[in-house]
């Protein structure tokens, strides 16, 4: 297409050229051509007169007898030859059709016929017929010279010089016009082309090369490299929950964050190397380095960058990256094996939620190779059914009786054993299960805790997980009113566990769709509280009702002072926020006994009960009856 179009530039501009140039020498020889016939009027009117002199010169000699009759027969004819000539002539047509040479012509060349019998009849002494002789041709002598002055510098001369000028300047005029408008196409043809060229390969909108340009650049990167015996990093960049930025802030916000980071990739990388953006949220990042170190500071000092509090017209946004590292020629040493690898690190990044900057290592790759044979045998298995709901109860620490139970997710998959279940929900998110998983522990846990409430259990809640990306999709509150609908339960019955490791919560939307469920009459419990990032600030604006303290604080609560401390003020603080707080995680008698004197209200945990299948579950729960009862 490039070559057509060049191709295409080529031939118009030398078409169009040519034409300028054929139609200024046709101009060229219009001028050639009326000078010519200018100059051949005055020079042939000059050689008429020129020959009726030396006829009559040769009159005058013969009458002074120093030239003979034979000289002045001559003249005579080369006089008539002259006529005739200028009378048929083709190149005299232009002098014949001069106005009034014709006729002269014509009536002097009558006159020649008659003069010949007595030109050739004339002796030297015929004085008296030579004088009459050239005083006939005296009249001829003086048309021929007007003629001869008129073709010289007449009005007609005159008038054909300014035609001469005139056109001469026309077509240089012309010429010039064609050729500036020529070059003025030429090189809005050559802008267009360059602009064309730009926009194919560049992002619109954050003027960063594009993934077609990309592969280009680092190409040319890896040759030289490989030409040096350097080493390249290949840095691979994704933005934690773009999507909901999105979806919750509008498209605006979403693309001046894109710009914002480009910007600080561009300014961070410098000189070093090269970024582009290689679609939605994904960054690429191209470093040449000498010592390895540079390259894992580079990774590090990209990822900072990207840390910085973003400003934003209502407020501010904190973005959160994963960033990817692969190296050649230690980890590959072709462009596909480097961005799988970089690639792989950054989703290991992802959902590790152990570090947002990795380093790729071997293992990782027979990881994501598990993670996405995990991902298809899932989706199957949530097609077939084929997944479980355990139930873990919630106690009231006080009485010892059951407030709750909490659904857990169990997967004992024939092809891959047991699966955890945060495995579960990292490899649903990672392949767009997430949603589809959610709602069915969602639905299936509202349709359990309805069989329960018609057994008799009436006063039992549900504790439901909610992993963070479908609380920032910003459906969840549709979702839940769907389930909540279908099985005809009791709002207040429904408790919603979300844990705290979500970078969004600075956001309008995210507080929007709790606030939304919390209108509906749910319950919102903060899971694995003090893990996470949350500030008092969070506290004081998110309408949670409930804090579940994390099962580390509570593994060390009769161990360490300050864990013992921290937990004690966790419940005062979630006591002044009107908070009920739950312990995760009880293992040990002291660790209850601790935690009932620190007046926690609820409590969770193996020495209390495991998570258990159903049936198990009715069991605890009719034994739960008959104690309350029989208390
Ligand atoms: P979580 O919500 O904090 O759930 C409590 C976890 O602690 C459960 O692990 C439970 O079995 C375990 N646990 C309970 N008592 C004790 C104890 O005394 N000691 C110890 N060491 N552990 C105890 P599980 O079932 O493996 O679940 C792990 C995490 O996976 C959950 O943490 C939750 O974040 C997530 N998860 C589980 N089911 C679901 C689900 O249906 N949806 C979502 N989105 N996440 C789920
Ligand atoms: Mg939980
Ligand atoms: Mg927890």
């Amino acid at each position: 297409m490039k070559t057509f179009k060049l191709i295409s530039l080529t031939i118009i501009t030398l078409l169009f050229g040519a034409s300028s140039l054929y139609g200024y020498y046709r101009d060229l020889e219009v001028v050639r051509y009326v000078s010519a016939t200018i100059k051949g009027i005055g020079w042939s009117s000059s050689e008429l007169e020129m020959e009726l002199l030396k006829f009559d010169q040769s009159l005058t000699a013969l009458m002074a007898q120093t030239a003979d009759e034979e000289n002045a027969q001559l003249r005579f004819e080369l006089l008539w030859s002259r006529i005739d000539t200028l009378l048929t002539g083709e190149e005299n047509r232009p002098v014949r059709e001069q106005p009034g040479i014709l006729p002269m012509l014509e009536s002097f060349s009558r006159q020649l016929e008659r003069w010949e019998g007595r030109v050739y009849a004339l002796t030297a002494g015929d004085r008296a017929e030579i004088t009459a002789l050239r005083q006939e041709l005296a009249h001829y002598r003086k048309l021929a010279r007007e003629i001869n002055v008129e073709s010289f510098s007449g009005d007609k001369v005159w008038q054909q010089l300014d035609i001469i000028q005139d056109i001469r300047l026309r077509s240089s005029l012309y010429l010039g016009g064609l050729l500036l408008s020529g070059g003025l196409m030429l090189l809005l043809l050559l802008r267009e082309n360059r602009r064309n060229r730009h926009m194919a390969y560049h992002d619109m909108l954050t003027g960063l090369p594009n993934r077609m340009y990309f592969y280009q650049l680092i190409d040319k990167a890896l040759s030289r490299v490989q030409r040096e015996r350097g080493a390249l990093a290949v840095h691979m960049v994704d933005l934690n929950s773009f999507k909901a930025i999105n979806d919750s802030l509008g498209h605006e916000v979403g693309d001046s964050l894109l710009r914002e980071i480009a910007v600080r990739l561009s300014d961070t990388i410098g000189e070093q190397g090269q970024v582009a953006r290689l679609g939605g949220d994904e960054f690429v990042i191209i470093q040449q380095f000498e010592h390895i170190e540079d390259a894992e500071l580079m990774a590090t000092r990209l990822f900072e960058s990207l840390s910085r509090d973003v400003q934003l017209p209502d407020g501010c946004l904190s973005p959160q990256a994963c960033i990817g590292t692969s190296l050649y020629p230690k980890h590959g040493t072709t462009v596909p094996e480097l961005l799988s690898h970089a690639d792989t690190a950054m989703y290991y990044a992802k959902h590790s939620r152990k570090t947002m900057v990795q380093m790729f290592e071997p293992g990782m790759d027979e990881r994501r190779l598990r993670r996405q044979k995990l991902a298809v045998s899932l989706q199957a298995a949530i097609e077939q059914n084929l997944l479980a709901l355990h139930y873990q109860p919630i106690f009231r620490l006080n009485s010892g009786a059951i407030e709750s139970v909490e659904a857990l997710l169990r997967w004992n998959s024939a092809e891959h054993g047991f699966i955890s279940p945060l495995e579960l929900i990292a490899v649903a998110e990672q392949h767009g299960l997430a949603h589809r998983l959610n709602e069915w522990v969602l639905s299936q846990a509202c349709r359990q805790l309805h069989c329960w409430h018609q057994a008799g259990f009436d006063w039992l809640k549900v504790n439901v997980n909610i992993s963070p990306n479908i609380f920032m999709e910003g459906e969840l509150a549709r979702t839940v009113s769907g389930v909540l609908r279908d099985t005809g339960l009791d709002v207040s019955t429904l408790v919603l566990e979300i844990t705290e490791d979500t970078s969004l919560w600075d956001t309008a939307g995210s507080v929007e769709t709790l606030q939304e469920l919390r209108e509906l009459g749910i319950e919102i419990a903060l899971d694995d509280f003090g893990t996470g990032y949350s500030s008092f600030s969070h506290l004081r604006q998110l309408p949670i009702n409930k804090l579940k303290i994390d099962k580390s604080f509570v593994a060390d609560l009769s161990t360490d002072p300050r864990a013992f401390n921290l937990v004690k003020a966790i419940i005062s603080l979630a006591e002044s926020l009107d908070m009920t707080v739950t312990a995760e995680g009880i293992e040990l008698p002291e660790q209850q006994a601790l935690l009932q004197q620190l007046g926690c209200g609820l409590g969770q945990g193996y020495l209390l009960a495991k998570p258990m299948p159903v049936e198990a579950m009715n069991d605890l729960l009719s034994q739960d009856q008959r104690r309350s009862r029989s208390a």
